[in-house]
């Protein structure tokens, strides 16, 4: 298992945060047309941060460790924090990526991305 690090395997092993949040404020999905990973990550706003996250992934370990971790790491963040996360974050955060995981770095920050604007339609939306 040396190809993953430890937080991956960790969080692979335990998944946290599956399934979705009821109702949510933001919600995104992504895929990616060459390996076949999924991603739909919803989240419940409270006080203008990330309050709760929940994943339903599909794909390799790694994307499936990654989205577990996506989980508990946004929870606390304000959208704009969202929208300044990277691949390069995303791949400290988890402890490292093999180079043939990359593309889970990359469905992980598109699905970000894509909270990030289903949150602004909510709150712009919920704006009276
Ligand atoms: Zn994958």
């Amino acid at each position: 298992m040396a190809r993953f690090s430890d937080a991956i395997v960790e969080h692979f092993t335990h998944p946290k945060n599956v399934g979705e949040v009821p109702d949510p404020d933001a919600a995104a999905f992504v895929a990616d047309p060459v390996c076949g990973d999924q991603v739909r990550l919803t989240a419940r706003v409270v006080d203008g941060r990330v309050g709760e996250a929940r994943v339903l992934a599909h794909g390799c370990a790694a994307m499936l460790g990654t989205a577990s971790i996506v989980t508990e790491w946004i929870v606390g963040m304000r959208r704009g924090d969202l929208r300044g996360l990277d691949e390069a974050a995303v791949s400290r955060r988890v402890g490292g990526l093999a180079p043939g995981q990359s593309h889970c770095a990359r469905l992980a920050v598109d699905v970000l991305h894509a909270l990030a604007e289903s949150w602004q339609r909510t709150s712009q939306g919920n704006s009276t």
